[in-house]
């Protein structure tokens, strides 16, 4: 488990976060709120790319303060937006490689690291490709992989979908629910409320630096989003106007509808 606890942060002298407590087990996480409210300040410090100037964060009871980012990424993996900047491997599984080599493992290691991370995203078979050559979609999932070739145990994915057209979008989204399915702790940054809704066992909000709200996904969604500058999914507008309760997709609601 990774545990916040309240954390205040400032980048020289101005306070962004404020007093944050928040946990993360084998679940999604998603972190929402508007522009500028600290989502990625608050996630730089689950792998203590950032260290609290107040409070503590503890990974699996490690607290951040003591340990190198080196240390922690074995445990946290953090998958930046646009994670196609971070490439500079000439190959697909040079890049994976990448990480594992550092730890210094065997040949043998790395390699069985670099095809089970590649298998574990949809790109086996890519390994002599070049990066710069992989769709959006594909360079997500790359990113992704890169990571997961540390066997971290948690994860931070910052806004995994945007920009992507749909298919690339189902393509990551079947990748993030794998993982949690494998037991991965997710921490999920974004804007997408579909995503979401579709995605998340657990919501926080952050506003100013401060957590508003941390609960259940259904809880959240009967927030007023406006307030906080988000929209609600057009599945739940459809689900308020039938009367049919809570539902995280269309097949839900026509399974209530029907007599
Ligand atoms: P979010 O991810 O929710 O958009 P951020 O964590 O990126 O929010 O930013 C929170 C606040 O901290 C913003 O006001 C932002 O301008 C400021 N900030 C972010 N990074 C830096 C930095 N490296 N130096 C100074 N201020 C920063």
């Amino acid at each position: 488990m990774i545990t916040v606890e309240d954390v205040h942060f400032s980048y020289g002298g101005r306070e962004v976060l404020r007093g944050v407590s928040l946990t993360l087990d084998q679940e999604i996480l998603a972190l929402v709120g508007p522009n500028g409210s600290g989502k990625t300040t608050l996630a730089k410090h689950l792998n203590g790319l950032l260290k609290p100037t107040r409070g503590r964060v503890l990974v699996d009871g490690m607290d951040t303060r003591e340990h190198t980012v080196a240390e922690l990424s074995r445990k946290v993996g953090y998958v930046f937006q646009n994670p196609e900047h971070m490439f500079f491997e000439e190959t697909v599984f040079k890049e994976v490689a990448f990480g594992p080599k550092n730890l210094g493992l065997s040949e043998a290691e790395v390699e069985e690291r670099v095809r089970w991370a590649l298998g574990a995203v949809g790109l086996g078979g890519f390994e002599e490709r070049t990066p710069y050559s992989l769709s959006g979609g594909e360079k997500q999932r790359l990113a992704i992989a890169c990571v997961l070739a540390m066997r971290p145990k948690y994860l931070v994915l910052d806004e995994p979908t945007t920009g992507l057209d749909w298919k690339a979008e189902r393509s990551v989204v079947e990748v993030i629910k794998s993982l949690r399915e494998r037991g991965h702790g997710i921490l999920l940054i974004t804007h997408d409320m579909d995503l979401v809704l579709e995605l998340a066992d657990r919501v926080v909000l952050l506003r100013g630096g401060r957590k508003v709200f941390d609960g259940p996904v259904e809880d959240f969604f009967a927030l007023n989003l406006e307030e906080y500058g988000l929209e609600k999914p057009e599945v739940l507008l459809l689900a308020e106007r039938l009367n049919v309760g809570f539902v995280r997709t269309v097949d839900e609601i026509v399974r209530r509808v029907r007599p």
